[in-house]
């Protein structure tokens, strides 16, 4: 048994009667709970248009392919990230080129290693708001603009965070959410495109529903059942049953934002007070950076000493994570990427533990956490 798992879902009866209400409706793919659902996240983000979909892993893949992300292009992204934000550049036929990180206290892409990397096959920066803090969004952007590149934003981590007051994932062309169970607001599976752009937003709508011109849901309505198909599409749709569910998780995001952030606090002011030899990443944000905290990332001193007590808080009942491998590390991406160094990022990589955090971790939980954290430190002898 736990005592601390890395994650835990915030689900009440109120999930429940979402999903009984699709029930009782009749209605339970793509339909009018989907319609409000994208509606109340383009609200909530401020976007023009928002664009539900299967997943965050498909949301990335039709951002990409709806700003004409194909063979011979190249897009910047991190290495420091789930896997899906590579893969879905190579899913398109485009080249993902990794830029590290800015530092190890900012583990988001540096926006001079991104210039850096320009090349004339330059299409598109990607980059990821790493556990909710929000990357150099201006300069990224300014960036983009002055080199003709596309932003696309894996906005994942990013549900509620903002720069300089305005959302994640609205700074560019595109931005990809996800709901993933582990993520700050869930839908089990789930995903979504936010965007300001009409032509992006209908492209969207096209190549999530096989480029069909009317939806099921149209025809319901009474809309003529004829159609015509303007391009070749993929089905990466959404459904009622989910968007019930993400309905009340939306309604609640702002709520397990703020408990994520009391709760970030308190580890900073815990791990401060230890005089431990830790790197804190949330203890150095700028004041214009709005993070989600999506999860709590800790660098310590050693890969030697991160993997000891990641050991240890395990044993203890504590579940830890890491995030993240490297993506140019990985077998399938050694292949495209030969030979690749990106020290912050590997030093970064090798040396960061994940703590639990969720919004119904009490104050008590993340005090044991930290003090089997010390305790930990003082065992393995090197506590500075
Ligand atoms: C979760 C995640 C994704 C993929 O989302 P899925 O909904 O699991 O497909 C992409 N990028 C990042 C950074 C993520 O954390």
């Amino acid at each position: 048994m736990w005592k601390a798992r890395l994650s835990e879902l915030e689900f009440d009866e109120k999930e429940l009667l979402g999903v009984v209400d699709a029930f009782d409706s009749q209605w339970i793919t793509a339909g009018p709970r989907t319609e409000a659902f994208e509606k109340a996240f383009a609200e909530r983000t401020g976007a023009t248009d928002a664009v539900a979909v299967t997943n965050g892993t498909a949301a990335l893949f039709l951002g990409l392919k709806a700003l004409d992300i194909g063979p011979g292009d190249e897009v910047l992204c991190p290495s420091l990230t789930f896997v899906a934000t590579a893969a879905a550049v190579v899913q398109c036929g485009g080249t993902p080129v990794f830029v590290d990180i800015c530092s190890l206290e900012n583990p988001t892409m540096d926006p001079e290693d991104a210039e850096r990397k320009i090349t004339p096959r330059t299409k598109a920066i990607l980059p990821v708001h790493y556990a909710g803090i929000p990357a150099n969004l201006d300069q990224l952007a300014v960036l983009a603009c002055t080199r003709g590149l596309a932003l696309i934003e894996d906005a994942a981590h990013a549900p509620g965070a903002s720069f300089a007051g305005r959302s994640c994932g609205t700074w560019g062309s595109a931005g990809c959410f996800s709901f993933f169970g582990n993520k700050n607001m869930t839908t089990a599976e789930g995903g979504m495109i936010t965007t300001c752009d009409p032509e992006v937003a209908k492209r969207l709508r096209l190549l999530r529903s096989h480029g069909m011109t009317v939806t099921s849901w149209d025809r319901d309505k009474g809309r003529p059942a004829h159609y015509d198909v303007l391009e070749i599409g993929y089905n990466f749709r959404f459904d009622d049953i989910r968007a019930a569910i993400g309905l009340v998780q939306l309604a609640k995001l702002e709520a397990m934002n703020q408990r994520r952030a009391e709760l970030v606090q308190r580890y900073n002011d815990r791990f401060s007070e230890s005089g431990l030899d830790l790197i804190l990443p949330f203890a150095s944000i700028p004041e214009a950076k709005r993070p989600s905290y999506h999860i709590y990332p800790v660098v310590f001193p050693t890969m030697e000493e991160r993997n000891k007590i990641g050991d240890l808080l395990q044993k203890d009942g504590i579940q830890t994570s890491l995030h993240y491998s490297p993506v140019h590390w990985f077998t399938a991406f050694r292949k495209v990427v030969p030979g690749l160094c990106l020290p912050v990022t590997e030093s970064f990589a090798s040396r960061e533990l994940t703590l639990p955090l969720y919004p119904s971790l009490s104050e008590a939980q993340v005090d044991t956490i930290v003090s089997t954290v010390v305790h930990c430190y003082e065992n393995s002898g090197s506590l500075k």
